[in-house]
């Protein structure tokens, strides 16, 4: 028997299990020097069943569960150091909970690959770039044809340690380092971390605020925790606004982490914050190799990189001088991970802001209704900016009844001479149509035979350039038959419009101008997306067809006409978002029209131009528009008023999903019986019930307080775990889910 209690470690490993693992200290070091050096935040290298994983310390305790004999000995510490602050590891641990996510995996899933593996950080340092052998023995007369690469190499020559990459991105483009990289006349180098003052912080001078951004911008503390929500129409300036805030935290020193939905889709924002500061930016993006995601991250948690800017998961990047944290479209869906570890970072980022104490800023100029209501109850601090800056205006909205129409591939005979005149005006023209592809569905004209997924309960939609028929929810694929294999008659008949389709039609109309499609099918190419934005820069009359990438972000400043070709999709989902959605998706398309000197233009098309909503969204605005949505909402109950989790399984049967959320519910209702405050729906078929091969339903649970919600959800869990039914489905939990 041992006189000393053992130190034990609690280790978080990659498993779906929800629970820690204990250990005990390896075998070589003493307890003194194990309690000392085994810290939380720590990676290890633990045996794991057969194999070796890496895993993170989560505490340490001289008490454990388990037979002391059978605890085997971590076999490695690999940090010297805790790899996450203290702050952002409290982070982790909240989030693990509030979302019911085993807490191994929500940690692994969102560190850097090279660090799951086990591999050591980087030395502190930023990557950058210096004159090669080659380089350095450059003659004057050479690069004469090429002058952007012929002044970097010039800068570089005063530079013998090397310039970091960041700086060198304030002048030059990425282009240019590759280009001289491909002519071996730079190479890479790690540029050591240096103490820089803040001095000529600014590279650019700040626009002339104009009052209501004035206003904002006096209004947002740089210090100590508060949630702002600038809610500003499209084009009213709240990039100046973030821009001046990040101003005011970096002249103290501190880090500004700034979250968008999309980088790929929104270089101008990227632009726009290099262009405007001295200091080093950097941009966590999917684009990045393994090492180069780590060493952005590594020069977060220094301190080196002033702007972080990322999409959803960088709201998971150390930050060592956390002074400000922003998050641009608030209102955006991809904020929310929809599979794995479902966390939502627009909500994290309020948390996070909270424990780091300092402000945060929300933008959007369609906010959630989640937001909204947190601005009437106070939680949120409201600022409004209600006008365009410079010249524009605020574009007029027409409806276009269908029913009244001639139609075709979609498109009204009075949109189609409304974009005739835009094109002659020597203007540009935006139409928006969520449906990619030739068309929803192939159908025979004898015999009503459609051509439909045998994984799912949906139709293949035409794809006719690329000659197939694929399925937008599995992506099965398969050749676009030439007779019905129904009736083997000949009259196979696309039915209804994609963006495909639409964008060969008005090509076909106006033979002279380019139509630019904008889809996930166009802009698969690298560099594909890249070119239209460059086209639609330059300012040339033109069509730009698309889905809702195209209502994201860019500022296309020739665009006078936008026409919405369906917007009757959105006004009758089932979902109870769909008309929050519906709103936001119309307002944010529209607000990509007339942002130059002309004023712009919308055109709605629609079978339903009495809807309520619609009108109401037309008149008054998305301010107005969401505000009768909320009261709905209220009365009917539903979020934000009512807190909301989901509890969804699949299986290639359809009983087995649907008992085994029978047993949920059971579970469920012996713990915390259903009453006023906590209600349960379903188990009920999912809007989709058969997806790739599986059948889908979902448990729907609702309470009035999120923490009753919490403590049931937490002691339901570990009970599903364990239940030897749920290995024949797959299960998952959801809370705060955005989808239905
Ligand atoms: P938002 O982010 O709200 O869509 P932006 O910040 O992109 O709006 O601003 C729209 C346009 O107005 C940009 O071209 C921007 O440079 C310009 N702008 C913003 N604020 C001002 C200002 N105070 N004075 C002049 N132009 C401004
Ligand atoms: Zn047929
Ligand atoms: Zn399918």
């Amino acid at each position: 028997m041992a006189h000393l209690e053992p130190l034990i470690i609690r280790v978080a490993v990659p498993s779906p299990l929800r629970r820690l693992f204990d250990y005990l200290a390896p075998a070589n070091i003493d307890k003194n020097q194990a309690e000392q050096e085994l810290q939380p935040g720590c990676r290890v290298l633990v045996p794991f069943g057969r194999r070796q994983v890496t895993g993170l310390i989560i505490e340490t305790s001289q008490q454990t569960e388990f037979d002391l004999n059978k605890l085997k000995p971590i076999d490695q510490l690999i940090d010297a150091e805790p790899l996450l602050p203290a702050s952002l590891f409290k982070l982790f641990i909240w989030a693990a909970s509030y979302y019911q996510q085993p807490i191994g995996d929500a940690l692994f899933s969102t560190l850097p690959v090279l660090l799951r593996r086990g591999e050591l950080p980087p030395e502190p340092g930023q990557p950058g770039w210096k004159l090669s052998t080659l380089g350095m023995g450059l003659g004057p007369e050479s690069l004469k044809q090429a002058r952007k690469q012929r002044a970097l190499v010039e800068l570089l020559q005063d530079q013998q340690t090397g310039l970091a990459e960041s700086i060198i991105l304030q002048s030059f483009s990425r282009t240019i380092i590759k280009q001289l990289e491909h002519r071996g006349l730079i190479e890479a180098v790690v540029i050591p971390p240096g103490i820089r003052p803040v001095e000529n912080l600014l590279k650019q001078d700040p626009l002339r605020l104009y009052s209501s951004q004035q206003t904002a911008v006096d209004a947002i503390q740089s210090h100590g925790f508060n949630s702002y929500l600038l809610d500003g129409v499209t084009g009213s300036g709240k990039t100046e606004v973030y821009l001046q805030c990040i101003d005011k935290v970096l002249r103290y020193g501190r880090q500004a982490l700034v979250l968008i939905p999309e980088i790929s889709l929104t270089p101008q924002t990227e632009k726009r914050f290099r262009d405007r500061f001295n200091q080093p930016v950097v941009t966590l993006h999917s684009g990045l190799s393994d090492k180069q995601r780590l060493a952005a991250w590594m020069q977060a948690k220094t301190g080196e990189a002033k702007i972080i800017l990322g999409t959803r998961s960088a709201i998971f990047t150390p930050l060592a001088a956390p002074g400000l944290i922003i998050l641009d479209e608030e209102h955006d869906q991809s904020y929310k991970q929809q599979d794995g570890f479902r966390y939502s970072a627009r909500d994290l980022a309020v948390i996070r802001a909270q424990q780091e104490s300092i402000p945060i800023i929300l933008g959007s100029a369609t906010p959630s209704l989640e937001s909204l209501n947190n601005c009437a109850n106070g939680r949120y601090q409201h600022l409004i900016l209600n006008n365009r800056a410079g010249d524009a205006v605020q574009p007029d909205w027409q409806i276009i009844d269908l029913k009244t129409e001639r139609v075709e591939s979609g498109i009204a005979a009075s949109t189609l001479a409304a974009i005739g005149t835009t094109l002659n005006r020597q203007q540009q023209v935006l139409v928006f149509l969520n449906r990619r592809g030739y068309a929803p569905a192939l159908l025979c004209h004898q015999c009503g035979w459609t051509a439909d997924c045998n994984q799912c309960d949906s139709r293949l939609t035409v794809h006719r350039a690329r000659g197939r028929l694929i399925c937008h929810h599995c992506d099965h694929q398969r050749r676009i038959p030439q007779q019905c294999p129904g009736c083997q008659g000949q009259q196979l008949i696309a039915a209804g419009e994609g963006t495909e389709r639409s964008e060969a039609y008005l090509q076909q109309c106006f033979p002279d101008s380019k139509v630019l499609r904008v889809d996930r099918d166009s802009t698969r190419r690298k560099g594909a997306m890249q070119q239209v934005f460059d086209t639609a820069d330059s300012g040339e009359p033109c069509i730009l067809i698309g889905t809702q990438m195209l209502a994201k972000g860019h500022h296309f400043a020739n665009v006078t006409l936008v026409a919405v070709l369906d917007a009757d999709s959105g006004l009758f989902s089932p979902d109870f978002r769909g008309h929050e959605r519906t709103g936001q998706l119309l307002t944010q398309v529209a607000g990509r029209s007339g942002r130059g000197k002309a004023r712009g233009q919308v055109l709605i098309q629609t079978h339903q131009p009495e809807h309520p909503l619609l009108e109401l969204l037309m008149t008054q605005g998305y301010g107005q528009f969401a505000r009768e949505l909320l009261t709905q909402r209220q009365f009917s109950q539903l979020p934000p008023f009512r807190h909301m989790a989901v509890i969804r399984a699949e299986a290639q049967q359809a009983s087995d999903a649907d008992d085994f959320l029978q047993l949920v519910r059971q579970l469920a209702e012996n713990i915390a019986p259903p009453s006023p405050d906590l209600s349960y729906l379903g188990p009920l078929p999912a809007m989709m019930e058969k997806r790739a091969g599986r059948f889908r339903y979902l448990l729907q649970l609702e309470a009035k307080q999120r923490s009753a919600l919490q403590a049931l959800l937490s002691q339901l869990a570990p009970q599903l775990e364990s239940h030897r039914d749920s290995r024949r489905v797959r299960w998952s939990i959801d809370v705060d889910p955005q989808e239905l």
